[in-house]
């Protein structure tokens, strides 16, 4: 097993009785950029401290490598942390704060001088290496700890909502970055977010955390078009969730009927056992749906008549209510064309999809 993989074995931590991270299997392969996602209080914190090393497992085996570094002292590991309120040293300038881990690992001075003003250029704060930690704000203390933690290079790096203070553009920029450098170390990267965008966008994989539990582990496209459950369906952006009865499978796919009329339909049913009959929902991503006027030839679907048009840029979003009272309102999206003009509220459109954009 290369040295900068994380294994993960029935780790698990309680707070008195309250179970913060229930016995928990992950691996993080050498060199993977993974997020923890997931709502307020879900324990991507608790499992980042016990990667960190900063708390005790309750059970359960952490490796780095095939190292066992389940009680190793964080300063044991190989492992750069950026927490979001990990404190500066603040009797020591901007610039000693960063190269304090070098001098740490006795690196000559002038090679950690020089490598520390690289690191301040990185995040765009060249101009305050003389200054101390309280003379800086919430959001430049964080991009010096994250210079501070990339100065060194450790082979892992743990991220605890490390762009939470900073402004959008800014916050977008350093994403940007800790890509680049992610790619250009080759660095293990576990990052915490309950931002689902940034997760998308970062993370060669997404662990979606629920009440002390992993939800469901996949690439951002598998979590986005194949959730496994309601709450990563919801989780993860807008979507339509259709009731509808589960029909014979075919192979990886399912018959479905919709709605009171029962109109038939197909989706993907990975992992589902359900018998035939059994009451289900469906979901379909808004730019899976295509909208077809009911006139033109062949048009199937889900009828309904359109209660709002929203065109936001390069983004048309179009409402939907079902003629079937049983089905929930709908929302499609799709890239604004000419056409979109053409859409008007009260007109009585057809919703159809392809059966592999459809989940069970
Ligand atoms: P957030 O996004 O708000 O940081 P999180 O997903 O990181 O949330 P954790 O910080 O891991 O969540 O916390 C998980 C649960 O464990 C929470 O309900 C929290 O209150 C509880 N918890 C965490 N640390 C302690 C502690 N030291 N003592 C008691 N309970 C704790």
């Amino acid at each position: 097993m290369s040295s900068s993989s994380l294994t993960v074995q029935g780790l698990a931590k309680r707070y008195g009785d309250f179970v913060a991270l229930a016995p928990t299997d992950l691996v993080v392969a050498d060199g993977e950029f993974l997020t923890l996602l997931g709502p307020s209080g879900s324990g991507k914190t608790t499992l980042l401290s016990l990667l960190a090393g900063l708390v005790p497992p309750d059970e359960g085996i952490v490796r780095i490598g095939a190292q066992d570094v389940t009680y190793a002292p964080p300063y044991e590991r190989d492992i750069g942390v950026v927490f979001q309120n990990y404190a500066l040293f603040p009797h020591m300038t901007i610039a000693e704060n960063i190269a304090f881990p070098l001098k740490m690992r006795k690196i000559p001075e002038a090679e950690a001088k020089k490598r520390a003003r690289e690191a301040l250029e990185m995040v765009h704060l060249p101009h305050i290496a003389g200054r101390y930690p309280r003379e800086l704000s919430g959001g430049q203390q964080q991009r010096v700890a994250l210079a501070r933690c990339m100065v060194y290079k450790p082979s892992i790096i743990l991220m605890d909502e490390p762009l939470g203070a900073l402004d959008k553009k800014l916050r977008e920029h350093m994403q940007l970055e800790i890509k680049h450098l992610h790619r250009e170390l080759g660095t293990t990267v576990v990052y915490v977010t309950h931002d689902q965008e940034e997760a998308m966008t970062m993370s060669d994989r997404i662990c979606l955390m629920n009440s002390g539990r992993i939800e469901q582990l996949g690439t951002p496209a598998d979590l986005y078009f194949r959730p496994r459950t309601l709450f990563v369906a919801d989780f993860l952006g807008e979507s339509n969730l259709l009731p509808a009865v589960l029909g014979p499978r075919l192979g990886d796919e399912a018959e479905i009927r919709l709605g009171s009329a029962g109109i038939p339909g197909r989706a993907l049913a990975n992992g589902q056992d359900l018998p035939p009959g059994s009451p289900v929902r469906v979901m379909v991503r808004p730019q899976n749906l295509t909208i077809t006027r009911p006139s033109d030839n062949g048009a199937a679907g889900v009828m309904g008549r359109v209660s709002d048009v929203m065109v936001t840029g390069s983004l048309t979003k179009v409402y939907m209510r079902p003629l079937d009272d049983a089905l929930p309102p709908l929302v499609a999206a799709f890239a604004t064309r000419n056409e979109a003009e053409a859409i008007r509220i009260d007109d009585v459109l057809a919703l159809s999809w392809d059966s592999r954009d459809a989940v069970v």
